[in-house]
């Protein structure tokens, strides 16, 4: 993700944090400071919070240690100010093994919970935490409720939280797994609206949340839909066959004509019948202003680029267009380019699946 730090690994995943993180950091110092007046305040403060981001990064862990048992990597853990992100290289596609990654994360505050009650009662300090308001908590009392509040937070049953990716896993147990998706998102989206309304009267916060709540169970129903509709399907069925390409030693302006007079934005290169490099829109752009149109194409194109295999399944593929960030995926058969797959007509592809289907 752009705009992240790495700051470690941990247990071979690298941690990323946002630097909107060190924003929220500087708004807690500011506000301690300001309501106390003092350092100490403003230092302590930011403690807190430190160590409640050290137990999302545990939440995170456990999704990603949990999905590691069933052979399923784990990317990276971003932490951004509204909580953590353990980016898993897939889903699970068992329901079985997606309600125990789904459930190790608030498993991991409670346990941290337990154990910080336990150590307070073995020291006979233990409040009730009906009792715990702010001013009187001490430091583990008030770790412990957030723990407790993270967990219970958590299991709400609407995505992107983890009680909506419950929710999916206990349905798709006895339904099919888009229709299981769809019930949560809607339950997802019920409840953001709900979010919502009493937000709108008590705790603007909420209606931060509702926001996400609503946009991340649009976003699950989508992705599930995509993924069932592409799944089985080899690239041939649905790549472009019709483009054209560039070859390394002609001049821009060949590039300037054949954009002109097509819809094509991205062209392969080719150099004796393989393909070298990538040249899509903006680098046109950019070597025309920097370069001129007399340019080589082979100056102005991407020797670094992804591609797919004319055999691989339409999943596969969309994964890859997804992370790559380009438009446009060179589709090779035995070396030899035999067509193209672009994010638009993958959608245009879905649609008429969809069509033939209903
Ligand atoms: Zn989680």
């Amino acid at each position: 993700m752009r705009w992240s730090f790495r700051i470690g690994r941990l247990a071979g995943i690298d941690v990323f944090i946002h630097f909107t993180f060190f924003l929220l950091l500087a708004w807690i110092a500011f506000i301690h400071y300001n309501q106390n007046e003092s350092v100490a305040a403003a230092v302590a403060g930011i403690a807190f919070i430190l160590v409640v981001f050290a137990c999302v990064v545990l939440h995170e862990l456990g999704h990603a240690l949990t999905a590691r048992k069933y052979d399923i990597k784990t990317r990276d853990i971003i932490l951004l100010p509204i909580g953590g992100v353990a980016r898993l290289e897939k889903m699970p596609d068992k329901p079985a093994q997606e309600l125990w990654v789904a459930l190790a994360g608030p498993a991991v505050n409670i346990a941290i919970a337990a154990i910080l009650g336990a150590y307070l009662y073995l020291t006979n300090s233990f409040t009730p935490i009906s009792q715990l308001t702010n001013a009187s908590a001490t430091f583990v009392e008030q770790i412990m409720a957030v723990n407790i509040f993270l967990a219970l937070f958590n299991m709400v049953p609407a995505f992107p939280m983890d009680g909506g990716r419950i929710l999916r896993a206990l349905l798709a147990a006895r339904l099919p797994y888009p229709k299981a998706t769809q019930y949560a998102a809607t339950l997802g989206q019920g409840i953001a609206v709900l979010f919502g309304f009493v937000g709108l009267f008590y705790n603007p916060l909420l209606l931060f949340i509702a926001f996400f709540v609503w946009i991340g169970a649009a976003q699950e129903t989508k992705l599930t839909q995509m993924k069932f509709a592409f799944s089985g399907i080899p690239v041939t069925d649905a790549m472009l066959t019709n483009f054209r390409t560039l070859e390394r030693t002609q001049p821009l302006e060949q590039a300037v004509k054949l954009t002109i007079s097509g819809t094509q934005k991205d062209f392969p290169v080719i150099d004796k019948g393989e393909i070298v490099g990538v040249l899509t829109q903006s680098d046109l752009l950019a070597a025309l202003s920097s370069r001129g149109p007399q340019a080589l194409v082979s100056e102005a194109m991407q020797n670094q680029f992804v591609t797919v295999e004319s055999y691989d399944m339409l999943e596969t593929a969309f994964g890859k267009l997804k992370d790559c960030n380009c438009h446009t995926l060179p589709v090779k058969h035995n070396n030899r380019l035999v067509g193209l797959l672009t994010m638009d007509n993958l959608g245009e592809f879905m649609r008429i699946q969809s069509a033939i289907n209903n």
